[in-house]
């Protein structure tokens, strides 16, 4: 059975943090449009501010799964071997690891009850462990794996087609492609 490895921010679900950046700057950002590499520069030089209310805030609570994903893993779950691989650390701990990680946890399986939490592996460096089929949102964490698929996000729109053949990467836009490329070929 082919393992796969499915990161979960911005895979899964993009979480609440755009939420918590408008309540914190008070207006609205259009995040999804901007393609830095890291969110957290919309809060550069005020991080303190930003952890004394939020550092312990569930970025999970009430944030649904992207469209057709709890269907099209559930499929995927009869002739592959999953594994959720996700870090929980934030750059300068913007929100507390160890909340983080136990909200991750309690999300994962509660929203995706038929993949056990001993098929939860939560780490930075994604790239040492080798997978058949890795799907993330990140090239970087595609390395070590047969087939590489790029969830479109904010952070990857500008990686172009050229880029992307030449690391032997597909672009998916959503969990459909990703059900058409494994289950039904
Ligand atoms: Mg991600």
């Amino acid at each position: 059975m082919k393992t796969i490895m499915v990161d979960m921010d911005d895979v899964l679900t993009s979480g609440k943090f755009e939420e918590y950046l408008e309540e914190f700057l008070g207006e609205k950002k259009d995040i999804q449009s901007d393609t830095s590499y890291y969110r957290q520069k919309f809060i550069k030089g005020r991080e303190q501010e930003f952890i004394e209310q939020f550092q312990f805030r569930n970025l999970y609570e009430d944030a649904p799964l992207f469209d057709g994903c709890f269907e099209v893993l559930q499929k995927l779950n009869q002739s592959y071997d999953i594994y959720i691989v996700t870090s929980y650390i934030w750059k300068e701990d913007i929100f507390d690891a160890a909340e983080n990680l136990k909200n991750k946890f309690r999300y994962l399986q509660s929203q995706l009850p038929f993949i056990p939490p001993q098929k939860y592996i939560f780490m930075e460096n994604k790239n040492m462990i080798p997978f058949d089929i890795k799907i993330d949102d990140r090239m970087k964490n595609l390395e070590n794996a047969s087939q590489k698929l790029l969830f479109t996000s904010w952070s990857n729109k500008e990686v172009s087609t050229q880029e992307l053949q030449k690391n032997n990467i597909t672009r998916v836009n959503n969990w459909y492609d990703i059900e058409k490329l494994l289950l039904e070929q």
